[in-house]
């Protein structure tokens, strides 16, 4: 890449409307069916939707996108893609870029979906509560430390600021012992977590039918870690999973999403390593400069903010 690379890349997560097969009675809310649709028409006004191996191209070959170039991009793998944004954009003729985790059929959730999921069952005052009585005391500790760091961050008593309180805690420092006991805490409330996970992620066969109509995936790591928060080594790992998995599904090379947009110095060197290409983060922009740095604009937010694409 010779040049800074000029496109609007959105980031989808959820796609469900309340009570449709994606949501499945989990009460996990995301950006609507109609929301999304309407985005769509909205960004088709002023830009050219382009798909992953055109911005390949213009990444390793500065092959020229389009002017107003707007690529779609998917995280987590969810079947969200394959029940509402994939119909949706196979009507459209569009292609889109589907970040999927290394995952195989007797996994469970990763953390970060099992927290999803129990803080939508139980709230995020009664989760809290129930893991506290459940940590020993070093654990205890440990967890109330993070959370008074992470006060900082997240200092308003609002919902959301609890929410994202009690997420960092869970997903970094407390995060080796919350993983099991969120999994216990899966089965009291929830259901059995490998089940709901079959379909929760997509599947091979709706993944081979994605990739006959024109979608590309990339990847995701095995178990979505903030990247800044584990070592090289278990980053190496998670990198590595990745491509041995897009292996059986894309042809190389690919594209890959840190998880969280999290962020680590010795990314892009693992990442080549192992055959990716490029790599997508969370900050907002539309000019990159590092094929590893791509920008990349959150849908949901933009459609609530009203904020423009340019
Ligand atoms: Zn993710």
């Amino acid at each position: 890449m010779n040049q800074p690379l000029d496109l609007t890349a959105m980031m989808y997560h959820y796609v469900r409307d309340l009570g449709d097969e994606a949501e499945a009675g989990s009460r996990i809310s995301g950006m609507t069916v109609h929301a999304f649709e309407a985005q769509l028409d909205e960004i088709s006004k002023e830009h050219t939707f382009v798909d992953w191996p055109a911005v390949r191209s213009a990444l390793e070959e500065d092959k020229p996108l389009p002017s107003s170039a707007c690529l779609l991009t998917f995280d987590d793998g969810v079947r969200d893609h394959y029940i509402n944004a994939f119909m949706i954009l196979r009507e459209r003729n569009l292609s889109g870029l589907f970040f999927v985790l290394d995952h195989r059929v007797n996994d469970g959730l990763v953390l970060g979906h099992k927290i999803h999921y129990l803080l939508a069952g139980l709230g995020v005052d009664e989760l809290r509560v129930t893991i506290l009585e459940r940590l020993d005391s070093a654990q205890r500790e440990r967890f109330m430390s993070a959370e008074k760091k992470y006060q900082l961050k997240y200092p308003g008593g609002s919902l959301d600021d609890r929410i994202n309180l009690l997420k960092a805690v869970l997903q970094r420092d407390s995060s080796i012992e919350v993983d099991p006991l969120l999994s216990d805490l899966f089965e009291m409330h929830i259901g059995s977590e490998i089940e709901i996970a079959r379909s929760y992620y997509l599947n091979p066969e709706q993944m081979k039918e994605m990739t006959s109509a024109g979608m590309h995936f990339g990847g995701h790591s095995h178990s979505h870690p903030w990247f800044d928060w584990i070592d090289t080594e278990q980053r190496d790992d998670e990198i590595r999973c990745s491509a041995d998995y897009l292996r059986q599904i894309e042809r190389g090379p690919w594209a890959f999403a840190y998880p969280y947009g999290s962020l680590s110095d010795d990314s892009p060197y693992l990442l080549r390593k192992h055959g990716f290409v490029a790599a997508f983060t969370t900050q907002a922009q539309l000019r990159h400069s590092d094929p590893y740095y791509i920008g990349r604009l959150d849908g949901e937010e933009v459609a609530q903010n009203g904020q423009a694409y340019a």
